[in-house]
């Protein structure tokens, strides 16, 4: 992304955007496929400081639940404000460009989901048999509980011998 400060007016917000298909390039800065193309942005405006820049990226990535493990999808989102002045690196005298390559690179990099969950109320696996909450109910019922509860664990030792109490299976 190339802004030419020559195009800006003075104080004047100016949005510049960029979409980004480029499969390898994506994947290389999010460290996962990403699901389709992703959008940039960036909202320029050059005052006494310099050229601030508010960058934001917007896309999908291919990802894994953190609870269950089931394939899904991540939203990746970042932005951030950046102001640059002519001593930096982005700028070309000559030319009188900025170019915000790196930065959008940073941006895409940041954008990656810290934290990905196939839906917001994911059951998990169970701790003891490794089931997928979501799809089955097992009858690990002792250690499930010991979040919610811990003296359930207690109440499952005193019901033992009635094992099939507070099952969900039939
Ligand atoms: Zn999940
Ligand atoms: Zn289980």
């Amino acid at each position: 992304m190339i802004v030419d400060i020559k195009s800006l007016d003075y104080g004047v917000p100016t949005v510049f955007e960029e979409v980004v298909t480029d499969k390898d390039r994506l994947t290389a800065l999010l460290g996962a496929e990403p699901v389709g193309e992703f959008n940039i942005k960036a909202k320029c405006v050059l005052d006494d400081e310099g050229l601030v820049v508010r960058l934001s990226a917007k896309g999908e990535c291919y990802a894994r639940c953190d609870r269950c493990g089931e394939a899904t999808i991540g939203n990746c989102f970042c932005d951030f404000t950046e102001t640059l002045t002519e001593g930096d690196k982005e700028f070309d005298y000559l030319t009188e460009r900025y170019d915000l390559t790196g930065l959008v690179d940073e941006c895409i990099v940041l954008s990656a989901p810290r934290a990905t969950l196939c839906k917001e109320d994911c059951k998990g696996l169970c701790p003891v048999c490794g089931g997928n909450l979501n799809k089955t109910s097992c009858d690990c019922k002792v250690n499930q509980c010991v979040e919610a509860n811990p003296f359930s664990v207690l109440q499952d030792i005193l019901l033992t011998g009635g094992a099939k109490n507070g099952s969900t299976k039939k």
